[in-house]
């Protein structure tokens, strides 16, 4: 047998036996060594292999930190699944990518098969750019039209995951550029305030 000088130089060579087991036992190493350099909370969430939480967020660098420690507050620092796509729900939903909608659900269905979540975050944010690219207009200006159309695809995409898998509970969330985060909610649409002359001329 051919003496194997170098690990590194397997260029067509099948690994003879010894060879396998010299690599199985680096690989085993490496593994190993990984394994201490993980955090003790890291390491035990992952394996319970159950994230329970699966996150989808805008791509904009500038509310990473703040999504993250978001997450912190909500006791799920590093155990969620996190799906990223511009403009976030109307990402999930536009026409104009089929491609990410796309996406968007297969990864869905990973993080539901893998980790069996039972929450999805669906986190938007104010000035997006996305929505300005996709939707053409910019709402920043006015902070009543963001929220309603914020509120439009957020709500349209909860409907959609909730059609697949009723038993996963969506939260609709809403951030600002100093990384405050509102609940949007179903009934944040359409509940403008009824003006006095219109409930008078009703009797
Ligand atoms: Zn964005």
């Amino acid at each position: 047998m051919k003496k194997h000088h170098c690990a590194h130089r397997n260029e067509n060579l099948t690994p003879s036996g010894k060879q396998r087991r010299k690599l199985l036992h680096l690989a085993t190493l490496g593994a190993g060594v990984s394994l201490f350099t993980v955090p003790t909370g890291v390491r035990q969430a992952h394996a319970s292999g159950k994230a329970k939480t699966l996150l989808l967020s805008c791509m904009d660098y500038r509310l990473m930190d703040e999504i993250e420690r978001y997450m912190l507050r909500k006791g799920l620092y590093h155990n969620y699944d996190h799906i990223v796509l511009a403009g976030a729900s109307l990402g999930a939903i536009t026409e104009k990518y089929p491609a990410w909608t796309r996406t968007f659900w297969d990864h869905l269905d990973l993080s539901v098969t893998l980790h069996d979540i039972h929450t999805v975050i669906v986190m938007d944010h104010r000035d997006c750019g996305a929505y300005k690219m996709l939707l053409g207009e910019d709402y920043s200006s006015d902070v009543e039209k963001e929220t309603a159309v914020h509120t439009t695809n957020l709500m349209h995409l909860k409907k959609m995951i909730n059609e697949k898998y009723p038993q996963i509970e969506v939260e609709t969330l809403l951030m600002d550029l100093k990384g405050e985060v509102e609940v949007i909610l179903d009934t944040s649409i359409g509940q403008e305030a009824t003006q006095p002359d219109e409930i008078e001329s009703a009797y």
